[in-house]
């Protein structure tokens, strides 16, 4: 389960990137040597089960009558606790 948090970062020539941070930590963009700034924290929210950000193509429905958006890295919906069936890729 991931426990940290993940952050967008981006460096002046706004080249962005995502990845956990450490606290103190700084991040250096390797191609053009800037440093890296936080800009926003990834949803969902550490801790989380799913490895997966809020965006569209990670989500699907969980098939309940809640009809929650959930990700697609689950095996429950978190909402009823239903087995979501396995992802076609
Ligand atoms: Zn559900």
């Amino acid at each position: 389960m991931p426990a940290r948090q993940k952050y967008r970062l981006r460096a002046r020539s706004d080249r962005e990137i995502v990845r956990e941070v450490e606290p103190g930590m700084t991040y250096v963009d390797a191609e053009s040597g800037e440093e890296f700034e936080a800009v926003g924290a990834l949803l969902p929210l550490a801790p989380s089960p799913s490895e997966l950000p809020y965006s569209v193509e990670n989500l699907r429905l969980c098939g309940c009558s809640l009809e929650q958006l959930v990700q697609n890295d689950l095996n429950d919906c978190p909402h009823c606790g239903r087995r979501l069936p396995a992802v076609e890729r």
